[in-house]
């Protein structure tokens, strides 16, 4: 896996060989001796070309309900990408997106009739009313508010959302509305969810989230005023916490575990 991966739509002409990522409802089996007839599942739009790693084509594909070829074995998204590195999560998160998508744009949702994909684009097409419909990202903002000036004295503000199953604490997150920008996401969320509120809101990074087609982006933002007071249908608690006294923080995975550690390599 060292070429990396390269999205595309259309198959190149020059194909090594195939790797099929089975998609079970929504987990993934990757395993090169199930059979696939990669033709007859394309014309039936249950085979999708995700691009290519080196000269080995990569294809999702979307199991039928009740045929299982993993016999139990398929992983669930969270469970397969604490295993794999940064590019396989990459390619099962497409993967599953990508079926996902395909299964519920079959229909046109504007007059019914049947969908047909276009062929050079990831995009499906109502042969009636001209409809095109591309796969959903819907993105999401998650921010490290900070208060103080930058060094050892400085806080950030973690919080524990209620729908956490473990006693951890991360950054503030929250869907984007319809005309909104990002920014402005940033400090109504941290105004909604905490009571506090936040200006210089900087961008840090990205990352796809497919649970189920989240884009997660990811800023600093820097407490004006306001003491915490918690919404309490989203979040269980909240505080400011200092670098080495922080509560537990979510796993390697997310972009808010690098969010928290950028903030705290910054003294080193
Ligand atoms: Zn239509």
């Amino acid at each position: 896996m060292t070429d990396g991966f390269v999205p595309g739509v259309v198959v190149p002409a020059e194909v090594a060989g195939h790797r099929f990522l089975h998609v079970v409802d929504g987990s993934v089996f990757i395993d090169e001796d199930v059979d696939v007839d990669v033709d007859v599942d394309v014309e039936v739009g249950q085979a999708h070309f995700l691009g290519m790693i080196g000269d080995v084509a990569q294809w999702a594909v979307d199991v039928p309900d009740g045929e299982d070829p993993s016999d139990g074995a398929a992983l669930d998204l969270r469970s397969f990408f604490g295993r794999v590195g940064e590019e396989e999560r990459l390619v099962a998160g497409r993967a599953v997106q990508i079926v996902e998508w395909a299964r519920t744009h079959r229909f046109c949702g504007r007059c019914g009739e049947p969908t047909e994909p276009i062929g050079d684009e990831r995009a499906m097409r109502c042969p009636r009313c001209g409809l095109a419909v591309f796969p959903r990202v819907a993105p999401a903002m998650i921010t490290l508010v900070t208060r103080g000036a930058p060094g050892p004295d400085q806080e950030i503000l973690l919080a524990r959302g209620v729908q956490f199953t473990v006693p951890m604490y991360s950054c503030l997150a929250g869907f984007v509305e319809p005309g909104e920008t990002l920014e402005s996401a940033v400090v109504r969320e941290v105004r909604e969810e905490v009571g506090v509120r936040v200006a210089n809101v900087t961008y840090r990074a990205s990352q796809p989230w497919p649970f189920p087609h989240s884009l997660m982006v990811g800023f600093r933002a820097e407490w004006v005023d306001g003491d915490i007071v918690c919404e309490p249908s989203e979040i269980l608690d909240a505080g400011w916490y200092r670098r080495g006294a922080l509560p537990q923080i979510p796993g390697p995975i997310s972009i808010a575990h690098r969010l928290i550690t950028d903030w705290v390599g910054e003294l080193d």
